[in-house]
């Protein structure tokens, strides 16, 4: 990563064709995962560029030394990150936290509780993470120049931040690559010292770094344990709670019918609000729900093995991405045993696909459906590219006119 002061010439842009080929310095890291680069002979003229636009100059082509330059603005960065947290201001805080991060060489003392401050922020929940911080997260954690408890730290963050923007596959990746990186950290990394603020964060202690990669594992374990099987874990409480409902409303003197739709309405969290009362058997029915609820890729798809022929990572199924095997062999078994019929490419639809709403903006009009639910496709609506949907297990023949960019494809049946 270019520090402020590097010496950059520019490259390969398809827009500002003039620019390339000119001598610039960098000011620092923007937004969106881009530096600032200050042209040479152009009177002040900045240009902001993504990394793959400018390539670094020798070095004895630099003006002055950049270092203290460099630490001078880290400094001036990570303390009014700390304003900004103060005044609430978190997106500025986080981007002020990242600038510092990304100008640092290696050897600033600060530089990790740069990349805390960071990512701790976007795990936060104060704004929406741009695609920019998805970019940046995603450069870190893969980049073996940077210490592993960085990248980590990367890996977990990203899979929160693409938690919450809905993508549960990406998320669990993310997780479970933050996993083998903590698992890989070797004696001499867990004892490196890096400086995180005190408890009154008033000042910055020396704190090892075993204790902080055993929290990022314990936090990414736990939160792909959640990922993989949400429905398995709620069914037995959620069913305990509803009979006890039931149990409650019929002595309280309700009618049955009543009772019943009562005690469903209010045990059934949101996410599985999909079954109806039109399921002959809850108990299977749950179970067909949590098997398309659950993120695969942690074991084989066919053989249930932990592991893929090249290591930590399974095959996956090139045309629905969704399946995932440790084998060729295991992979064309599955074909044959039903993936063939289970699997849809992205956008691809058919009568009796259950799906999950997502995106689906005026959900009011769709009679109380909304995002999360878990919809069969009862057949293709009239107008183009629509899907007449149902509650799974509700009011037979109750159907909703829902986009196929609505209908998120969960993991495959087979
Ligand atoms: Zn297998
Ligand atoms: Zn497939």
């Amino acid at each position: 990563m270019p520090r402020a002061g590097a010496r950059v010439r520019v490259t390969g842009l398809q827009k500002k064709t003039e620019f390339n080929g000119s001598l610039g310095t960098v000011k620092g890291a923007v937004d969106g995962g881009r530096f600032c680069v200050l042209l040479d002979g152009e009177a002040g003229r900045e240009l902001s560029l993504k990394p793959e636009n400018f390539s670094l100059e020798a070095a004895g082509r630099a003006i002055g030394p950049d270092a203290p330059f460099a630490s001078v603005r880290c400094d001036a960065a990570l303390l009014a990150a700390g304003v900004a947290a103060h005044a609430g201001k978190w997106r500025q805080c986080a981007d002020l936290y990242l600038q510092a991060y990304m100008i640092a060489d290696s050897g600033w003392i600060a530089k990790y509780n740069s990349w805390s401050g960071y990512t701790s922020v976007l795990r936060e929940d104060h704004f929406v993470a741009s695609k920019g911080d998805l970019e940046v997260l995603k450069r870190v954690a893969k980049d073996e120049s940077v210490p592993r408890l960085d990248r980590s730290r990367a890996h977990m963050t990203r899979g929160y931040v693409l938690y919450s923007l809905g993508d549960r596959e990406g998320a669990a990746r993310s997780y479970r690559q933050a996993m083998v990186l903590c698992k890989a950290a070797t004696a001499e990394e867990r004892t490196r010292n890096v400086l995180l603020p005190d408890e009154r964060a008033m000042k910055l202690l020396p704190t090892p770094s075993g204790p902080i990669f055993d929290d990022t594992l314990k936090t990414a374990s736990e939160n792909l344990a959640s990922i993989e099987l949400p429905a398995q874990m709620d069914t037995q409480s959620i069913a305990e709670s509803m009979a006890t409902r039931f149990q409650e409303n019929l002595e309280i003197g309700q009618e049955p019918q009543q009772a019943f739709d009562q005690a469903f309405a209010d045990g059934m969290p949101k996410f599985l609000t999909p079954i109806g009362p039109n399921v002959a058997n809850l108990a299977s029915t749950k179970l067909e729900l949590d098997r398309l609820m659950t993120v695969s890729g942690s074991v084989c798809d066919h053989c249930g093995g932990a592991r893929g022929a090249k290591g930590i990572t399974l095959l996956k199924c090139k045309r629905c991405g969704l399946a995932y095997y440790c084998s060729i062999e295991c992979q064309k078994a599955q074909w044959k045993a039903g993936h063939k019929a289970a699997c849809r490419a992205p956008g691809e639809v058919k009568v009796g696909d259950r799906l999950m709403l997502e995106n689906v903006a005026n959900i009011d009009e769709y009679h109380g459906m909304y995002n999360g639910m878990i919809v069969e496709v009862q057949r293709a609506s009239s107008e183009e590219g629509r899907w007449d949907v149902g509650m799974v297990g509700g009011e037979i023949g109750k159907c909703a006119s829902i986009a196929t960019t609505e209908l998120k494809r969960l993991r495959p049946v087979a």
